[in-house]
């Protein structure tokens, strides 16, 4: 039996790995591990890839969330919305703050906040909307920017999945005030480690996460604020800077296994997809995400078969234990909670095959 992974590093670092190691043995040799040229550069080109003026790399994503927050200026008191469908990190960066998350649920087709819900979700305390690109696909990016600047709310992108999705042209991390990009190894873009950036257009939110992530320094030893210790390593940086240059084609290889997927899948009964993005560049599927009935079933008869698989996320936050202050009980967010029950991700990374997709849909088939 082959064992197909829901994700291959190995057969990431079987392409690129001698120029990776190439970079790590040149800042060995250089012996700067801080800041310095790799971190610029780096830096430099990702803010070019996300259209946006500033890239100020971080320790995680989870940080680069907290730290474009707390820039924007949420604290104690505040609310941020958000949606209960993501990944943890998403509300406990609002959490750091001192903040608030306020849910809104999602969209029942393409799992991204429903937009219309955010008026009713709105108080006086109301700081910040957090939107997640869910999966890789851009939320509804002209919608919530409308509903942002009409009601004078700071909008933050969680493009912890997004890495290079384009809306007519317009990438993911520049539509909001600022964006948060995880580069956790398996992302479309992913470090060595933990590594994680901001990016935005605004030069006073850009200067506040550099102050932020090192210390609150405004100069050598003065500290304008009690800041944190999350800068990204040089290291991190220029291993990112390696891949940075693959990313558009490995979103391309990506999107065309999506297409071989869907296609596969459409007819298979059983089986439901959210809709293809009307703008394809607008997705760039960090994982393939199918519903099923009795999802735990079919997972287990693909592991039987030697399909790894994953579910993102069986646990709305809404009903996770760390969250139970918040208030919410079963049933708030239908579609969240629709989704956490049926959600099956597929095998799906640049260097996978057709013929494997194939071999995983039959798989599936049979399964159902
Ligand atoms: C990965 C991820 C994060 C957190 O990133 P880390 O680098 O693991 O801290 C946040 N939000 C979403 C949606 C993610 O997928």
């Amino acid at each position: 039996m082959i064992r197909q992974p829901l994700v291959d590093l190995a057969a990431q670092h079987a392409e690129i790995g001698a120029a990776v190691l190439a970079e790590v043995e040149r800042l060995f040799a250089a012996g700067t591990f801080i800041g310095g040229e790799p971190l610029q550069r780096f830096e430099r080109e990702f803010a070019k890839l996300c259209q946006t003026a500033h890239c100020v790399g971080v320790g995680s994503g989870t940080d680069a969330l907290h730290l474009a927050l707390r820039a924007a200026g949420v604290g104690p008191g505040d609310e941020v919305i958000t949606v209960p469908l993501t990944f943890v990190a998403t509300a406990e960066a609002v959490v750091q703050c001192g903040a608030r998350p306020v849910l809104v649920d999602v969209r029942p087709d393409t799992l991204v906040m429903d937009i219309g819900r955010l008026s009713a979700a709105r108080t006086a305390r109301t700081r910040a909307v957090l939107l997640v690109h869910l999966y890789g696909r851009l939320a509804d990016v002209d919608a919530a920017q409308a509903w942002c600047r009409a009601h004078g709310v700071v909008l933050v992108e969680d493009a912890a999945q997004a890495h290079g999705a384009r809306l007519g042209g317009r990438a993911a991390g520049s539509f909001g005030d600022a964006g948060a990009f995880s580069f956790y190894p398996s992302k479309n873009l992913g470090a060595a480690g933990e590594a994680g950036a901001v990016v935005t257009s605004r030069d006073d939110l850009a200067e506040q996460v550099r102050r932020l992530r090192d210390h609150g320094q405004a100069a050598r030893y003065l500290h304008a604020v009690s800041g944190f210790n999350s800068r990204l390593d040089a290291l991190q940086a220029a291993v990112l800077a390696v891949k940075l240059e693959r990313l558009d084609r490995w979103n391309e290889r990506r999107r065309a296994l999506a297409g071989v997927y869907h296609e596969r899948l459409a007819a298979v009964p059983g089986v439901t997809m959210p809709p293809r993005a009307a703008d394809l560049e607008s997705h760039v599927h960090h994982l393939f995400v199918v519903r099923v009935r009795d999802r735990d079933r079919v997972r287990q008869t693909l592991a039987r078969h030697g399909i790894e698989t994953g579910v993102h996320y069986p646990v709305p936050l809404h009903l996770q234990p760390a969250f139970r202050e918040l208030g919410y009980a079963e049933g708030a967010f239908p579609a969240a909670e629709a989704a956490a029950r049926e959600v099956l991700s597929l095998p799906l990374y640049p260097q996978l095959d057709g013929a494997t997709v194939h071999r995983v849909c039959d798989a599936l088939e049979a399964a159902l």
